[in-house]
């Protein structure tokens, strides 16, 4: 690979950060010259691909140049005071802050969080040390036939447990796909083999019908007059369609969006105009018409879902969204950056304003226009409030529990409620009026008695659903119960439950 591929990603660079890239260029291939990899080939092929995948991503000059720089430390020690000397503190800080993970040895689940903990410590004074983390991890999954096969499965895995829905909820979904489609085969190669053959069985036809829905579509669209800037088509991947079968028993039959076409069009008005065309000539599935546009999901995802029956026995999910939020789509908080603790206080254009949800989980409803409009709370820099919450956790807490707090609370699916007044709270999937009610504050939590959901009066361990509007009523001498730790999902509300129900023995 050439240096000119990588500096031509980057973005209106100048003259001192082309320097800064075509140096650390030439520094890694002398430092790494012996150095090869499992490959056979040249290590500094790993450094170019890691550096390209950053550029790609659409990060600056220093991240780029790290991720050339990431391993010099940890494999062929360079002496960080010589980074420091010849690339400034703030590559020094990246390059360190990848290389104090040390590469994750697992041996046992103790040291594994540790090295987690340490990832989201660094990440919580500078995202770009995730950003970089995760290009190291997918360059080394793209290449991971070459590795011994004891290591495969335990590489695989890890890549299945963190790093892709870690990708996933910073909203960067081009890597958590492409990390989710790699480590498949590895980590469970049985439910591989039976997945792809249930699909190779039906792919021909899918496809087929796929292309033509997809032409009369267009067609229409043109005759009503709206401008499309391109189309995709999409079979759904092989792990993404295994994670929804596992949900839907088994039952193929079941999975609507097997078969999607995307939409980009120039505005938030010819988005609407689109989804108006489609159903006034396919019949959509009820319950499938998604606004996302108006009602973005926690990791920033905006587009307008539906789903159609073709009229030949097909359902295509089509998904339609601009140019912008496409590109959020797929590079999420990777297109923001460059943001890091001390310094930068973010600008306040409107493109962080639609970036909002991301950004920091407290929105408010905009009672303008009547539309429900999340808008930032800024938190001074573009690192979400879960990295910095997670760099923050107590030291106190057990490994263990830091790892339960990570699966259950941090990488589960999310869902937006609100309460009464407009404010949002985000909860992991299948979350209660009980972990909601611990969200907000302890105090509410312990003394709270029951729940109005969408104004209707229903059990406190009724299963919440992303939108609903939840009313808290608490009481005085309220207590927790032993029970409530069944219904409780987040760790904060298990926590203060099992803390008060201590204080409450006699
Ligand atoms: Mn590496």
């Amino acid at each position: 690979m050439t240096l000119h591929e990588i500096t031509s990603l980057l973005k209106n660079p100048s003259v001192s950060e082309l320097a800064l890239v075509s140096k650390a260029y030439i520094f890694a291939e002398q430092a790494h010259r012996e150095h090869i990899r499992y490959s056979g080939e040249p290590y500094f092929n790993h450094l170019c691909e890691t550096a390209k995948l950053i550029a790609e991503l659409g990060a600056d000059a220093s991240t780029v140049a790290a991720g050339f720089l990431h391993d010099t430390i940890e494999d062929v020690n360079v002496k960080p005071e010589t980074i420091r000397k010849e690339f400034g503190s703030e590559v020094l800080m990246l390059v360190e802050g990848v290389t104090k993970l040390g590469r994750l040895r697992y041996r046992g689940v103790d040291r594994y969080s540790e090295s987690m903990r340490r990832l989201f410590i660094a990440s919580s004074k500078d995202l770009r040390v995730l950003i970089i983390k995760l290009c190291d991890r997918l360059h080394n999954m793209r290449t991971l036939s070459y590795v011994p096969k004891h290591k495969q499965l335990r590489i695989a895995k890890e890549t299945l447990d963190i790093y892709a829905p870690i990708a996933h909820r910073l909203g960067i979904r081009k890597i958590n796909r492409e990390l989710e489609e790699l480590s498949f085969p590895y980590a469970y190669p049985a439910e591989y083999e039976r997945v792809n053959a249930e699909l190779s069985q039906k792919r021909t036809e899918l496809i087929k019908k796929l292309s033509k829905f997809h032409k009369s579509v267009l067609k229409d669209l043109v005759k009503q007059g709206i401008q499309v800037l391109f189309t995709e088509e999409r079979l759904k991947g092989l792990y993404s369609l295994y994670y929804k079968l596992k949900q839907r028993d088994g039952d193929f039959e079941k999975i609507y969006d097997v078969l999607a076409i995307r939409i980009i069009v120039k505005t938030v008005e010819d988005c609407y105009r689109v989804l108006g065309v489609i159903h006034a000539s396919w019949r959509p599935l009820p319950g499938r018409i998604k606004d996302y546009v108006a009602f973005p999901k926690p990791n920033g995802y905006r587009s307008l879902h539906t789903t159609v029956f073709t009229g030949d026995g097909g359902i295509v999910e089509i998904q339609i969204r601009t140019e912008e939020m496409h590109r959020e789509s797929e590079y999420g908080v990777a297109l923001h950056a460059d943001y890091k603790e001390e310094e930068r206080p973010a600008k306040r254009g409107r493109k962080r304003r639609l970036y909002s949800s991301l950004i920091s989980w407290k929105g408010k409803r905009d009672k303008g226009d009547g539309k429900t409009v999340l808008n930032i709370e800024d938190t001074g820099n573009g690192i979400p409030s879960w990295v910095r919450a997670l760099g923050a956790l107590d030291r106190t807490i057990g490994e263990q529990e830091f790892w339960e707090h990570l699966r259950e609370d941090f990488f589960k699916d999310r869902i937006f409620i609100f309460t009464p007044k407009g404010d949002v709270v985000d909860l992991p999937t299948d979350s209660s009026p009980i972990d909601f009610a611990y969200s907000i504050h302890s105090d509410i939590g312990n003394h709270l008695m029951g729940a109005k959901i969408n104004g209707k009066l229903l059990p406190i361990h009724t299963t919440l659903q992303n939108g609903d509007i939840v009313e808290i009523l608490t009481k005085k001498g309220g207590k927790p119960t032993q029970k409530w730790l069944e219904f409780a999902r987040t760790s904060i509300a298990k926590k203060h439950i099992r803390n008060t129900l201590q204080k409450l023995k006699p």
